[in-house]
């Protein structure tokens, strides 16, 4: 139980997260996977990968297919959308730290 409402809590901040590399330049989702990871988020290429898919589809992200060593490699970065929500959460986010840290 507690497991499942720390698990919830954390998935709206890896939106935060995401979009917070995704305004710094373009990502791919290993890279993603694995920068969450040294946060100790360790999540599944099943949980990270439908994550970036939904934010693609609320145009959030937008994707870009480049060809890295003979593969097509997924690259994501902000939309001007994504950008706008981020400047948004994170106000929210500092308001709520502010009282209660
Ligand atoms: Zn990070």
């Amino acid at each position: 139980m507690k497991d499942q409402i720390i698990r919830k809590i954390l998935n709206g901040l890896i939106y935060i997260h995401i979009l917070h590399h995704g305004s710094e330049g373009d990502f791919y989702g290993t890279w993603i996977m694995e920068e969450l990871k040294e946060h100790g988020y360790k999540l599944s290429p099943g949980t990270v990968y439908p994550i970036l898919k939904s934010m693609v589809e609320e145009g959030l992200l937008i994707r870009e297919d480049k060809i890295v060593n003979g593969k097509v490699r997924k690259y994501y970065k902000n939309t001007e959308k994504g950008n706008e929500l981020l400047i948004e959460l994170k106000k929210n986010l500092k308001t709520l730290v502010d009282e209660v840290m």
